[in-house]
């Protein structure tokens, strides 16, 4: 997608104001990402006339083209679908607070329980009390035991013949003598929706006052997950979603529709099994995400701020004139610096995460600052005509810049290879353009 983004970027550049063909055109794009990150399709309509409405007949910022303003507006959009970051727990005034969670089976739940009292442990210094209150999952109970243990942390269970309700009615008396001041209840849940764990679920409610309820969606059940939400939400009145497995490679269309369905904030993300694996919900990083352009929209806001935009054009016009020289290249290696640390804009770049090994790559500082001192060693007419390197000016560069004979060998070729580049880039543009001649 995000190459189909660029394009359509490309082509409806350089105008002064966002027209309805150009947001039509983006729109068509936007609306394939969200459906087929699974968010919901009700919401992915609304959502694209609301952005539409929006975005057309706005001025386009002096350093923006067309296609980056109409983005900048999604962006947004989206990030206010979501809701701004809530992670925060509430705090009960009358200790202890109480925690419910809710979900379907498998949702993660129990993992989320152990997680959520290890934050509360760690961040807040607070001591937690996990509640075995699923009765009906073989083996259940010894889950949350075995999370207890590895946290080093008290369980309070009651085997699995006494009812949810009692569970929670004795927790809370035994929390309250041992000074616990949150106490996290982890309830059963079924493979659907059911009656009588609704009604079961209620009742726990009314005993134990939770002061949160949490419902834990699989990120992974896309469109599924809206109908639970609603259903859960509806019977039991939620506070919060945690998000699990966003770790796979889902999109998280979800979390939009989740959000938008029942109006509750999506307080955190689980993102692996491990009991330090939960985050605070950054609806900004969600959006990139259901986009499917890595950090794409962070990138361009970067450059907004980094490469003028007159500039940009101009290179634009030697790259297609074929008159780009060795110092277009240094100049725009130093705007490039501007943006931040190479390592990061690279990781930003889409498709950059899935990548296998980039982690391992690591982007050479040095060797940026040796391509910098080869081209200031270059002669005017080298750095214009660098078909007239010989032997005799590689050695005379490579003394003049401290670096060998070899390094200049091999920027002469990524000088070439990225003109080879440019020009097909150029010559598959070119007819697109209307009224422009090139040379
Ligand atoms: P419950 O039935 O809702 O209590 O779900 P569990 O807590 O037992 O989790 C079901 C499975 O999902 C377990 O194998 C967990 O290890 C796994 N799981 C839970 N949360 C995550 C997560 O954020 N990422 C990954 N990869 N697995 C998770
Ligand atoms: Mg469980």
């Amino acid at each position: 997608l995000a190459d189909r983004l660029q394009n359509t970027m490309a082509k409806i550049r350089g105008k002064g104001k966002v027209s309805e063909a150009d947001v039509k055109e983006m729109m068509r794009e936007v609306r394939l990402a969200l459906l087929e990150a699974d968010v919901n399709f009700k919401v992915v309509k609304d959502f694209i006339k609301r952005v539409s409405e929006r975005a057309v007949g706005q001025e386009v910022m002096k350093s923006l083209t067309p296609g980056q303003q109409v983005i900048k507006v999604v962006k947004e959009e989206l990030t206010e679908l979501m809701g701004g970051e809530q992670s925060k727990i509430a705090v009960s005034n009358r200790p202890p607070t109480v925690i419910m969670m809710v979900g379907l089976q498998g949702a993660g739940k129990t993992t989320t329980t152990g997680k959520l009292a290890n934050l509360l442990r760690k961040k807040f210094n607070r001591k937690p009390l996990l509640v075995a209150a699923d009765i009906y999952r073989p083996a259940a109970i010894k889950q949350l035991q075995t999370l207890g243990k590895q946290l080093d942390m008290p369980v309070f269970s009651m085997g699995d013949q006494v009812s949810p309700v009692e569970i929670a009615t004795k927790a809370l008396e035994h929390a309250k003598n041992e000074h616990h001041d949150y106490v996290i209840i982890d309830t059963a849940g079924r493979l659907h929706i059911d009656e009588n764990l609704m009604e079961e679920l209620e009742q726990v409610k009314s005993i134990a006052k939770p002061d949160e309820i949490f419902l834990v969606v699989d990120a992974m059940t896309g469109q599924d997950a809206v109908n639970v939400a609603k259903s859960f939400n509806e019977q039991l009145g939620l506070t919060g979603v945690v998000l699990t497995k966003l770790d796979g490679d889902t999109r998280g269309g979800a979390a939009l529709s989740i959000r938008s369905v029942t109006d509750t904030p999506i307080k955190f993300v689980g993102l692996g099994e491990k009991l330090d694996a939960l985050e605070a919900f950054h609806p900004e990083r969600m959006a990139s995400r259901i986009l499917g352009m890595g950090d794409v929209l962070t990138l361009i806001e970067k450059a907004q701020t980094n490469v003028d935009a007159e500039k940009a054009k101009e290179l634009e016009q030697k790259m297609r004139t074929m008159s780009f020289t060795f110092d277009d290249f240094l100049e725009q290696l130093g705007q490039v610096r501007n943006m931040g640390p190479l390592e990061d804009l690279i990781g930003m770049l889409p498709g950059a995460n899935k990548v296998k090994g980039l982690k391992n790559l690591q982007v050479d500082e040095k060797q940026i600052s040796h391509v910098e001192a080869i081209i200031k060693s270059m002669t005017k007419a080298e750095k214009i005509n660098p078909e007239i390197m010989n032997a005799s000016r590689k050695k005379r560069i490579a003394k003049g810049s401290g670096t060998s004979v070899q390094e200049i060998n091999r920027l002469l070729k990524q000088f070439e290879d990225m003109k080879k580049m440019m020009k097909q880039m150029t010559s598959m543009s070119k007819g697109k353009k209307k009224g422009m001649k090139f040379p």
